[in-house]
């Protein structure tokens, strides 16, 4: 696999398309480089995914479990070495790779193992008094997928395994910057046996291998993830095609801090939810609101504790903060800081690329931004990085209404201890997920997807297979008559 580019119908290949670089954004070393996979490879993806459908399809759910349980078994086994290549390929810390990312993904494999064999719908029943009415859910056929790359394997476990193990194959795409933990689960899929043609990697840039997939007459869904603007022009190419659509964009959470939060908790939990992945998670913490009167004493303990973070190697175990996952982002978020104090916003932490062993990588110190317009680009707009932006507001009401007051709809956390407020929150923030006194934890069971947008479709959980399936009814006669009761509405009475 070491030089391979794609995974078609079982078999490591290479691609013939321009060569690309995978380079380690913590030193700005190359990992691998491969050639991208042109049109070629996937017709080649493309037409082993449909190939593979009608078996894979029609197999047992025992026998597809079992199949995701091989997965399951195979990924364990190569747990660390997961670890080692996202870390390389994307710059985060060890442990974060470690005791998050890997097992994360490899319970999800587990999950939908369990959930494959579970399917639900209506009851078969006789709703019209003369016939047998029944729910199939079937498999969709050709799924495409695109994943980005600040999650690479997460990413691309959260698009594979509720498309197979509700019976469909899939033609999946990471990102051209991030491909090595992609095709090791890949590799894992043909150790555990999965048959050929259901699991099917090709890699290479957006624009050309990515559209290719999307463009496609054989497939009949596209998933993504990723940035909104890519994924309404996905939309755009999906309405043409005329095919199902599933998108997972970006986000802008709010942390909304009432007056009688646990400011400790409040402040401890906006760092981490700020920080993690280097802030480049699209449910991560990038608004707080604060009430006025906690304001100050928020903001000089986030400010703090954002200092006491360890930049470094990120195979180190002591690193709490690794680069962002390529120069052109760690540029990206310089510029809309760089842009924000010049509209006249304040960085209380951090507010540049730090010296030193460290400059020779993507870094970027973690951020405190202060004095920031609501209308403000670094409130408004995705980051995608290290930074946070604190602003204050009077009442529950106000903090409500600027929580909403962006495109997006992904995530949101409420910090209070009245638990009237928190279910206010919960049921006012227009959000896939709200947390209550805590921002960022996922589970395999609940479903993650965004509103507005951010999306629609839900990653994860038995909801991800309402857009995996398509619902049939099956509506049998039971009178055996010629003459059916409806048929007055055609024939006079006899
Ligand atoms: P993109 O949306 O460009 O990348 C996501 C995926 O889409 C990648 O695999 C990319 O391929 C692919 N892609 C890009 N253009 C096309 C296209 N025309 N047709 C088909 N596929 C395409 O994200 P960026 O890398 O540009 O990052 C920009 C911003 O997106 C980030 O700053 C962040 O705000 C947001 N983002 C959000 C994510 C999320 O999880 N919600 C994840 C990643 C980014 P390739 O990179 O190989 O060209």
């Amino acid at each position: 696999m070491s030089e391979s580019s794609n995974y078609i119908g079982g078999v490591f290949g290479t691609g013939q398309g321009p060569e690309q670089t995978v380079i380690n954004p913590a030193t700005g070393e190359t990992v691998r480089t491969y050639r991208a996979d042109d049109e070629s490879s996937v017709a080649a993806a493309l037409a082993a995914a449909r190939d593979a459908f009608p078996q894979w399809s029609g197999a047992t759910p025992a026998d597809r479990s079992a199949a995701l349980y091989a997965l399951f078994t195979e990924l364990e086994k190569v747990a660390e070495e997961l670890a080692q290549a996202e870390t390389s390929q994307t710059g985060k810390p060890i442990r974060l790779s470690r005791e998050f990312d890997v097992p994360g993904s490899i319970d999800n494999v587990a999950f939908f193992a369990g959930a494959a064999r579970h399917l639900t719908g209506h009851a078969s029943a006789e709703y019209s008094g003369d016939h047998t009415s029944t729910i199939r859910r079937q498999a969709i056929g050709v799924v495409g997928s695109i994943s980005p790359w600040n999650y690479p394997l997460q990413m691309a476990v959260w698009k594979i395994l509720p498309a197979i193990a509700a019976g469909n194959t899939i033609v999946l795409k990471p990102a051209e910057t991030t491909p090595l933990t992609t095709l090791m689960l890949a590799e894992a899929c043909g150790r555990a046996d999965i048959p050929a043609g259901v699991v099917n990697i090709v890699n290479g840039p957006g624009p050309t291998t990515g559209e290719a997939i999307v463009r496609s007459p054989l497939i009949s869904m596209t998933s993504f993830t990723g940035s909104t603007a890519v994924g309404r022009h996905i939309a755009a190419l999906a309405a043409g095609n005329g095919t199902r659509l599933h998108l997972e964009l970006g986000g802008k959470a709010p942390f909304v801090v009432f007056d009688d939060a646990d400011l400790d908790a409040a402040i401890q939990g906006a760092v981490a939810a700020s920080l993690i992945n280097t802030g480049q998670d699209c449910t991560a913490a990038t608004r707080a609101y604060v009430h006025r009167s906690r304001f100050d004493d928020f903001v000089s303990g986030v400010a703090e504790l954002m200092g006491k973070v360890r930049l470094g190697d990120p195979l180190d175990e002591d690193t709490d903060q690794g680069p962002l996952a390529s120069f052109r982002q760690r540029d990206k978020v310089a510029g809309m800081v760089e842009r924000a104090v010049q509209a006249g916003a304040r960085a209380v932490a951090g507010g540049k690329a730090p010296g030193g062993d460290l400059a020779a990588g993507a870094y970027y110190e973690p951020t405190l931004i202060i004095e920031a317009e609501q209308k403000s680009e670094i409130v408004q707009q995705e980051v995608f990085g290290p930074v946070l932006a604190a602003l204050p507001f009077d009442s529950d009401e106000e903090a409500i209404t600027l929580a909403n007051d962006t495109a997006f709809g992904l995530a949101a956390s409420a910090w209070t201890t009245n638990v009237f407020r928190a279910q206010e929150a919960a049921r006012r923030i227009d959000a896939g997920t709200v947390w209550i006194n805590d921002h960022i934890p996922i589970i395999s069971e609940m479903p993650h997807g965004g509103m507005k947008s951010s999306g629609y479709g839900k990653d994860m959980s038995t909801y991800s297979f309402e857009e995996y399936t398509q619902i049939k009814h099956v509506m049998a006669d039971l009178t055996g008559a010629v003459a059916k009761d409806w048929h007055r509405t055609i024939f006079r009475q006899r």
